[in-house]
């Protein structure tokens, strides 16, 4: 059972090769270098052991980075559980809208409150709607510059998928 060091050091020992590769298939430098910084950010923050972020400590570049990770993923996810396959990289993909989608919903919050000055006058429905509605809107944003960029959105989404059957293989081989 590797270690989070032989993780990040298995995974940018194949950085280059991988680039190389990908740049065979694909020679559009900008591409290739939107899925390298992908695969690099999944490497460091995003991989599969953020099922057990929690037991590393919050107060650092990691910790905060990895906030969304710790409040919606890791209290939900055994270790080595669905973490460690390929729809692990999805669910934390989820947990990081959820979490946002919490933000937002406190951001409102807070501002009615602010605004009303009461609890009482709090009309949660209404925070939900306008949370929704928000949230819908980035979403949509998101979606849209997703088909606009097809080709760095998918080089993304390979370097993350990338990153994560390397950290699940070297689980298994190692
Ligand atoms: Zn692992």
């Amino acid at each position: 059972m590797p270690k989070s060091k032989v993780h990040i050091k298995i995974n940018f020992t194949l950085l280059i090769p991988l680039a190389i590769f990908g740049y065979f298939f694909y020679p559009n430098v900008s591409t290739i270098i939107i899925g390298c910084t992908c695969y690099a950010v999944a490497t460091r923050w995003f991989n599969p052991d953020a099922d057990i972020i929690n037991q590393s400590k919050i107060l650092s570049f990691k910790g905060i980075l990895t906030l969304p990770l710790r409040i919606c993923y890791a209290p939900f996810f055994k270790h080595r559980g669905v973490s460690h396959t390929l729809f692990g990289t999805v669910t934390r993909m989820i947990a990081v809208i959820i979490f946002f989608y919490i933000v937002l919903f406190l951001y409102f919050m807070s501002w009615k409150f602010i605004t009303s000055g009461f609890f009482s006058n709090l009309d949660f429905m209404q925070v939900s709607v306008q949370t929704t509605e928000t949230s819908k809107y980035f979403l949509e944003s998101f979606a849209s510059f997703v088909t606009t960029h097809k080709a760095w959105s998918i080089s993304a989404l390979i370097g993350v998928f990338i990153a994560d059957l390397l950290h699940i293989l070297s689980d298994r081989i190692l």
